[in-house]
């Protein structure tokens, strides 16, 4: 005989930021909610092995090395730092525990049931949930919510294989620091778990295929942060395409050429990162039983969330979009006050990039690559770090402003910004743009000093040509 299971307003299939936002969400709007998750602890790719693992080691590794490089310059002696690995590997897994509780504890506040284990979609408006010993329960679902996230992609020829060849999941729990780390791929998991083992010890080469670091930012900042990164000891090899690994007892060797075509040559390391990208992941999800297709990459189409089968939503890595936490939650705000009525939107181009290395990279809007390919005429101001006083007196003079606003109604179109703190100051502008803001409004806004963020005014101030201070 059938359970008597319950019956939902929403099923959430997948249990990361864009499905546990989207089940708090339901639950604070009395929807009767669940989430299913596989893993043993909520919070999905971002908590567990993503987002907060990774900012716990860029923590902690930026003040190892700024205890041994900067804290002398300070007039602080105390010696030479020693590397505790294990524990910097604890404090990382204990907060990431402290947060997967707490999203928990989220769930209960607002009533959301957590169904443990796998889910598939059974056929419409059903959800099937295999738990960790086989038992298999259906729920009857008004909205069923794919929230299912993303994996690595793997690269052909490069086989994982545990402790040489690994993911950025491997990555984050390497338990001694590889003499030299072998990164490929140049986008944001390659530099920044790439600066985390450089700053620990670990000699670093970045093989990219294209000529430009960080996939696809705007191309002034990628030369200067590139130019930082290769400063602080990164070596890179653009335009370079890797086609085969071998693992030895020694480590790993691997092939590579010319992006453009040319010689092969081999590259050793201890240790190789394939961070070339992720992928949707759809194993096992039913999707056939609701007559849902993906597209070749593996993505789930969506139009404003709806997959456009009857009552399936889609929302985070596995559709359309940036591949980034914050997006996942943007989107299940959006589909969970679509589905109770409200006006659910997002707005995609206001949806910010912040790459967590030291300086940081943090952008919003158009790149100028982007205006001039669009046709779009456009007036653009600059500031130097170098000329902001807190930064000097920090010692953190790397990097710049830069403001592009429209030439004729100065709405500011996009702003980048590397150097430190620019994951924070991000918002500003993001706020800016989402009133439909011009830089004027920036530049005629007092900021306070002495802050980094009046190099975010001043940049303002040099759209119209009034910058002060440089
Ligand atoms: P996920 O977080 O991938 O969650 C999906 C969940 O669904 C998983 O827990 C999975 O177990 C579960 N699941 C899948 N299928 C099923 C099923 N059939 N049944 C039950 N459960 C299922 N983004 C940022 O914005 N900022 C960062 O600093 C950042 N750093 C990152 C660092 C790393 C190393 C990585 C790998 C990613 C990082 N990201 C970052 C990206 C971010 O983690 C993802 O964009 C985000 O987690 C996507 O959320 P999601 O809910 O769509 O999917
Ligand atoms: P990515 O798309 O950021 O970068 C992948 C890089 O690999 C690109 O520069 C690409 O040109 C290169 N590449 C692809 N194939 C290659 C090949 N065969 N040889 C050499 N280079 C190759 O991907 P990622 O760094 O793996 O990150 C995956 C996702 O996770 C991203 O979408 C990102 O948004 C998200 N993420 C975000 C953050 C953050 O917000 N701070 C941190 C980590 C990850």
């Amino acid at each position: 005989m059938a359970d008597a299971a319950p019956t939902y307003d929403v099923v959430i299939i997948g249990g990361g930021p864009g499905g546990y936002n989207a089940a708090i969400r339901a639950g604070q709007l009395g929807l009767k909610a669940a989430c299913v998750e596989m893993r043993d602890t909520l919070g999905g790719t971002c908590l567990n092995v993503g987002c907060m693992p990774s900012k716990a080691l860029l923590h902690a590794s930026e003040l190892f090395e700024i205890a041994g490089h900067e804290f002398p310059t300070l007039g602080i002696k105390v010696g030479k730092p020693e590397l505790d690995l294990g524990q910097m590997m604890q404090q990382k897994t204990d907060s990431v525990t402290a947060l997967t509780k707490g999203i928990e504890f989220l769930f209960k506040k607002n009533k959301v049931d957590w169904l443990k284990g796998r889910g598939r979609i059974a056929g419409p408006g059903q959800v099937e949930v295999e738990a960790a010993d086989g038992a298999k329960t259906t729920y009857q679902a008004k909205n069923i919510i794919i929230a299912t996230g993303s994996e690595p992609t793997p690269l052909p020829g490069v086989d994982f294989v545990d402790g040489k060849v690994i993911d950025s999941t491997g990555a984050l729990s390497l338990d001694k620091v590889p003499g030299k780390l072998i990164v490929i791929g140049a986008g944001v998991i390659g530099l920044e778990l790439g600066s985390v083992w450089r700053r620990l010890g670990a000699e670093v080469t970045v093989i990219e295929y294209l000529d430009a670091v960080g996939a696809g930012m705007d191309g002034e900042v990628a030369t200067a942060f590139q130019r930082g990164l290769a400063k602080q000891g990164m070596s890179f090899r653009m335009g370079t395409k890797v086609t085969g690994a071998k693992v030895d007892d020694a480590g790993v060797e691997l092939t590579v050429e010319p992006a453009a075509g040319g010689a092969a040559e081999t590259v050793r390391g201890d240790v190789v990162l394939v961070a070339i990208g992720r992928r949707p992941y759809t194993a096992g999800l039913g999707l056939e039983t609701v007559g849902i297709e993906t597209d070749k990459r593996g993505f789930i189409a969506n139009d404003h969330l709806k997959t456009g089968k009857d009552g399936v939503w889609v929302i985070g890595d596995v559709t359309h979009g940036p591949m980034l936490a914050h997006k996942a939650e943007e989107d299940a705000v959006a589909a969970v006050e679509t589905i109770a009525g409200k006006a659910g939107h997002v707005d995609y181009d206001l949806v910010p990039s912040v790459i967590y290395t030291s300086p940081e990279v943090a952008w919003v809007g158009k790149t100028e690559e982007q205006l001039k390919a669009a046709g779009v005429a456009f007036k653009k101001g600059k500031f130097p770090f170098a000329a902001n006083s807190r930064a000097k007196i920090n010692h953190e003079t790397d990097g710049f402003v830069k403001v592009l606003a429209d030439a004729a109604t100065d709405r500011v179109l996009g702003v980048h910004i590397y150097g430190p703190q620019a994951g924070e100051m991000i918002s500003e502008a993001t706020v800016t743009m989402a009133f439909g803001g011009a830089s004027e409004d920036i530049a005629r806004t007092c900021h306070p000093h002495p802050t980094r963020s009046e190099a975010v005014r001043q940049a303002a101030m040099g759209v119209e040509g009034w910058t002060m201070q440089s």
